[in-house]
């Protein structure tokens, strides 16, 4: 099938399709929506004057495989399908998300996420202090192993 679609053989794709099709059973599965042969027949024909993946190639021009569209469609279809989903500026972070979801990375990915906040909060805040004594708002105290644990004191209260 992939051989068809990729050279454009709408002939062999729908031969292809009608031998599959006898495989078809009487009864779906509780758990499909619908038949996945035809499923499978109604992409290339919604689809068939957009698919020229080879001749893009040849062209060295970009494409997006229609297996790749199908992965992306199902790993963000829940989250895209909100208002204000489409916004631009959240297209990107939700994507990537979404694939991390999908592929059973996420609490690890959280745990990471969530270290790397915690240290940068950490700095930002040992910035704001040192920047604080250093302007003479507060004053810096001296505690073990040579640490300086800064503590807000105001000089002036
Ligand atoms: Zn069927």
């Amino acid at each position: 099938m992939k051989a068809a679609l990729w050279n454009r053989d709408r002939r062999k794709a729908d031969a292809l399709l009608e031998r599959a099709r006898e495989h078809c059973v009487a009864e779906l599965p509780a758990h499909l929506e619908k038949c996945p042969v035809h499923a499978l027949g109604t992409y290339p024909n919604n689809n068939w004057e957009r698919l020229h993946a080879k001749s893009f190639k040849e062209q060295g021009l970009d494409f997006v495989s229609g297996r790749a569209e199908a992965q992306v469609r199902e790993r963000t279809k829940p989250r895209f399908r909100v208002p204000g989903a489409w916004r631009e500026e959240n297209l990107e972070g939700k994507a990537v998300l979404r694939s991390i979801i999908a592929d059973g990375r996420w609490a690890r990915f959280r745990q990471s996420y969530l270290r790397t906040r915690r240290d940068h909060s950490r700095a930002a805040f040992q910035e704001r202090i040192e920047r604080a004594v250093a302007e003479g708002r507060i004053r810096p105290l001296a505690v073990g192993n040579g640490a300086l644990l800064r503590q807000a004191v105001p000089l002036s209260a």
